[in-house]
This record gives C-alpha cells, structure tokens and sequence, in this order.
C-alpha cells in the first residue's frame, strides 16, 4: 500500500481524543506486516516492535492517533447538544461546521448552529461567539427525542472531512495531525529493512489533550532515542508574519529546535540534520512554537530519553480540513528511515 493510500484511510477514519479505536485498528493492521510483535498498552497505545539484537539501541517513533474534536456536555429540553472542546480549537471555526456524533446506536450528523446575518445585531456581527454559547442541531426537537436517537453525554463528536487531492502533489483532509505522522510511523518499518537495533513503532492516545499516550507509550518501552513525527504550522500564507511561523509548505520536513514543551536533545539534532544533508534531503529549522509534541513527554521518561521531532508542515492545523504537501511527506519518511539507521553511530 502506497503511503497515499495509508494516509487516506486513516484522515477519513474518526479518532477523536479517547476514542481512537477506528484508527487504531487500522493501525494495527497497516503495521502488522512489518514487524515481529503488535502490543497494546493499558491506555490504548498502538506498539509495534520489530526486534534487533540484544544489546543494540531502542529506537521509539511515534505518531498520535488521536485528533481534536468535541463531546456531549449536556442535551437542551429543545434537543440541542451543548458541547465541550477537546483540544486546542479556535472557537472562530466552529459555526456552520458538519459534525457527526458517534453515538452507541450509530453516528449520527449534525451543524454547530449560528444565527443568519439578517437577524444579527451589528455587534454581534463583529464578535465571535465563545463555544459555549454554541450548540449542535441534530433536528431531534426535543432532549427526549435526542436521547432515543442514542445521544448521551460524553458521546464523543468529530468534524467531517474527506481526504481529497487538490494540485499535483497538494492534498486537503481531516485530521493531518496527526494521521501523517501515523503514515509515516508505517512507512518507516516498511522501509526500514534489517537493523540491528530494536524499533518500536507507537500510535498514541491522547496527544491534544496533553501528551498523555506518549507518557506511558515511553515508560513502557524506556527508549535510548525517541523520534516524534508530527505535523508544525506552515506559515507561508497571506496574513502571517516571518515571524510567527517561518516554516513553508514544499520546503522539507521541519525539525524542531525548542518549542515550548522540548529542547530537542543537541546529539539528535545533530543526528537529524547530517542525515539529512549527506542525504540531499531538504529539512527547515524552526524554533518557538508554542505548542509541542509527544517528544516531549518522551524527552522526561525515566532517567531521560534524547528525543527530537521531525514534523511535516501543514497550513490550517486544528482546523476541520488542513493541507499538506506529499513530497514533504516523502522527505519525512527518508529521513526518518535514514536516521533510524544512523542512531546506532551517534548512541
Ligand atoms: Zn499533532
């Protein structure tokens, strides 16, 4: 299966934070033919291990599974469904956005409600209203109604979005970040071959909502290097300063010198950027983020982990539909394979 492919299945699938199991059995499956053991962890963690020789390094990459969305907070007598926030979402997206609510009987769609321009005050036209003023309309009329229709709270709500082609090389989907990262975690134990070193590929839990797979992914699994493949902001579109985000979309894969969660570790930067230049692969550098990655978490285990992130620049982030640019993907798959194979050099 063509990365492509990989990557349109798991973009369509839902993985809304704590309830990524649509991914994760695709995970489990994509990756299944690539390595000696598919392991669970207690937290719903995807290991794939691929076994090397006794004493050489643990190498651990991982990818999150899960994506931003929304959960039942409580249902209106009228049936409307109020709803709290998972992950960092701009509350500017939400009106008039499609949802689908997977409920015990099924998924059901539905729009986040907004008032039409012709009966806003002008005030409310310039202001934003926060998400808890908003609500979803699944057409129910009323909380009983809501209710025999299967919705319950804490019923967790996901954007729609499908993986679509846009330009030669430009694709738009739900939910890049982190399904690429997913793809590449795939990708790379294709790829990689034989080496002595044992590799652990992780599809984490719970990244949006505070690193929380990657925490106990990397106890259990105590690395010598951790690698985080991820996605960053690209910043090359109209209204964004150098500034704010220096990373382009097409330019190469970003690795990550400090955001606000991690300092990449000195020897895998090193590590990163002369595989990639004795391998003609493009990379960007960046620094100041302020969100972070699963690095992180993985960076604080134990005793202390090197770890660094490899990401892969996406324009709309944490938005319903986000961009990429599949030779960046590309890009992001050699390096990670090469360096992979370099660890045992610089550890
Ligand atoms: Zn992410």
């Amino acid at each position: 299966m063509a990365i492509t492919e990989t990557l349109e299945s798991l973009s369509n699938a839902c993985g809304v934070t704590g309830r990524e199991e649509d991914v994760r059995v695709l995970m489990k499956k994509f990756i299944k033919p690539y390595v000696d053991e598919v392991k669970e962890d207690k937290l719903g963690n995807v290991i794939g291990v691929k076994e090397g020789k006794k004493d050489a390094p643990k190498v651990m990459i991982a990818g999150h599974m899960d994506e931003i969305g929304m959960l039942v907070k409580t249902i209106s007598k009228e049936g409307f469904i109020q709803f709290m926030k998972l992950g960092g979402i701009d509350d500017r997206i939400l009106p008039a956005q499609r949802v689908l609510i997977y409920t015990s009987k099924g998924i059901l769609p539905g729009i986040i409600g907004s008032k039409p321009p012709h009966i806003q005050k002008e005030e409310e036209r310039k202001k934003v209203p926060a998400a808890d003023e908003l609500f979803i309309d699944i057409g129910s009329g009323s909380e009983q109604e809501a209710r025999r229709m299967g919705v319950r709270i804490g019923d967790v709500i996901g954007f729609e979005g499908k993986y679509t082609k846009v330009a030669k090389d430009i694709v738009i989907g739900k939910a890049f970040d982190d399904r690429i990262g997913c793809a590449i975690v795939v990708e790379a134990l294709k790829r990689v071959g034989k080496t002595d070193l044992t590799l652990y590929g992780v599809g984490t839990v719970q990244e949006e909502v505070g690193l929380r797979g990657a925490t106990t992914s990397a106890f259990g699994i105590y690395p010598d290097v951790g690698l985080a493949l991820d996605v960053t902001v690209a910043g090359d579109v109209p209204g964004v300063r150098e500034v704010e985000s220096s990373i382009k979309m097409g330019k190469g894969p970003s690795l990550s010198v400090a955001d606000a969660g991690l300092i990449t570790h000195p020897k895998v930067l090193k590590m990163l950027i002369e595989t990639a230049e004795e391998n003609k692969i493009d990379y960007q550098l960046e620094a100041g983020l302020p969100g972070s990655t699963d690095a992180a978490r993985m960076a604080l285990t134990k005793e202390g982990v090197p770890s660094g992130v490899i990401s892969v620049p996406t324009r709309y982030i944490h938005s319903p539909t986000s961009m990429l640019n599949l030779e960046d993907v590309e890009k992001s798959v050699k390096l990670t394979v090469a360096a992979i194979k370099k660890v045992p050099k610089y550890f």
